[in-house]
Formats: C-alpha cells, sequence, structure tokens
C-alpha cells in the first residue's frame, strides 16, 4: 500500500460512515478526520450565542472568530473539546443551515486539506471525493435507505439516553440530505469515479471487509 494514502468516504446522513471509517483507519494503521465535527462544532458555538443559522452574515461573521481544531478524534471549539456536545438533535436539525455558506466551507475545507496533507488520512462528508481530497487514491459513496439510516441514528440516541421520536428523526434526515444535495456549494453528490457501496443488507464488519478488498486490489 502507498505510504502516504488518501482515503475519502461520502454519502448521505447516517449511512455508516464514520463507524466504518474508524475501523479501517484502525484496520490501515492511518489518521481518521471527522469533518463533520467541525460543521456541527460551528453550529453549537452559533447557537450558544443566539446567532440565527439562516444569517449568512451573522453566522460569516462568528466563523471568522471561532477556532476549530480536529486532534487524534478529539473536536476542539475555541480550545475546548467538544465531542459530547455536537450529537443531539438540535444541532441535527440547525447544522445544515451553518456549513452551507461559502466562508464557512472555504475556512473547513482549507483545514482539512491542511490536515490530509500532513499524513495518510480517511476523511469521511459530503465533499471529500468532489472538493477537499478531489486526488484520493479511493472514494467510496457510503448510502442506505431513509428507513435504515433513521433506525441507525435512533438506536444510537436512544443508546445514548436521549429521548428522541423515530419518525422526527426520519424526517429530519431526509431533510438535512435534500438540503446537503441542492446547496450551492459543495453539494452532496457522488464523485464521478467513487465506488458505491450500499449497506442496507451489510453490516459494519462485511462493508468494511468489502471496502478493504477494493483497496487491497482484490477487486
Ligand atoms: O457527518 P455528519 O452528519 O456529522 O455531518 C453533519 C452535517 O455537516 C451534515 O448534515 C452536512 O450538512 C454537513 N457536512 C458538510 N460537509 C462535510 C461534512 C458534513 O456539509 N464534509
Amino acid at each position: 500500500m502507498d505510504n502516504n494514502i488518501k482515503i475519502a468516504i461520502d454519502g448521505p446522513t447516517s449511512a455508516g460512515k464514520s463507524t466504518i471509517a474508524k475501523l479501517l483507519a484502525q484496520k490501515l494503521k492511518i489518521n481518521y478526520v471527522d469533518t463533520g465535527s467541525m460543521y456541527r462544532a460551528l453550529t453549537l458555538k452559533v447557537l450558544n450565542n443566539n446567532i440565527d443559522p439562516k444569517s449568512e452574515e451573522d453566522v460569516t461573521s462568528i466563523a471568522d472568530k471561532t477556532k476549530i481544531d480536529y486532534f487524534e478524534n478529539h473536536i476542539f471549539l475555541d480550545g475546548l473539546c467538544v465531542d459530547d456536545k455536537i450529537r443531539n438533535e438540535l444541532i441535527d436539525k440547525n447544522v445544515s443551515y451553518v456549513c452551507q455558506y461559502r466562508d464557512v466551507r472555504k475556512r473547513l475545507v482549507s483545514l482539512q486539506k491542511e490536515i490530509a496533507s500532513k499524513s495518510s488520512v480517511i476523511m469521511d462528508g459530503r465533499d471529500i471525493g468532489t472538493v477537499v481530497l478531489k486526488d484520493a487514491n479511493y472514494k467510496f459513496f457510503l448510502t442506505a435507505s431513509a428507513d435504515v439510516r433513521a433506525k441507525r441514528r435512533y438506536k444510537e440516541y436512544l443508546e445514548k439516553g436521549l429521548e428522541v421520536n423515530f419518525e422526527d428523526i426520519k424526517n429530519d434526515l431526509i431533510r438535512r440530505d435534500d438540503y446537503d444535495s441542492h446547496r450551492e456549494v459543495d453539494p452532496l453528490v457522488k464523485a464521478s469515479d467513487a465506488i458505491e457501496v450500499n449497506t442496507d443488507d451489510k453490516n459494519i464488519e462485511e462493508t468494511v471487509e468489502l471496502m478493504l478488498s477494493y483497496i487491497n486490489g482484490d477487486k
């Protein structure tokens, strides 16, 4: 395997990207970067400051004054680790607005490119294969039906002890994917050279094995 390998994983919400990317990174002994956590951290800051996520001017202005870092699988907002504050329904509902603005994306994409330039990396997000790691060695596009994805997210939130409603979760992820796919800047779209993997009837191990077989050249 190349000793400076870049792997891009994109796809809709809750398709299993981060779980799979983490496992692949462990197996390949390379770094994993969760780019969604960066947009989530900025959304936390926007909400904490009572800023309207739909105001491009206000969001862009606070983004300019915000420091976001990603280090060893942890996300830092202005120097503080916010891992346990960014995965809840309130952030889910607002992140698609915050991440749609050109200047916000410019800053975070440039941070992601800088991180990727330092070592072998596997990144997951929405625009990794099309924008952040256009020249990635391997690009995957993970999909699954809305029902399967909503069930996964529902289970994840229940396990965390959060009070959630299945239909709300499902409707929100459909809305979010629609928003991400139709935004003007860096929309969610499968790169023409990405391998599409549908995870509806595959568990995590089977999906990881399939992806590894592409990376190892067995497929
Ligand atoms: O992957 P995750 O669901 O944590 O991402 C949260 C949100 O951040 C997505 O719904 C999407 O709106 C946005 N995002 C993005 N570009 C990325 C990663 C995430 O626009 N590269």
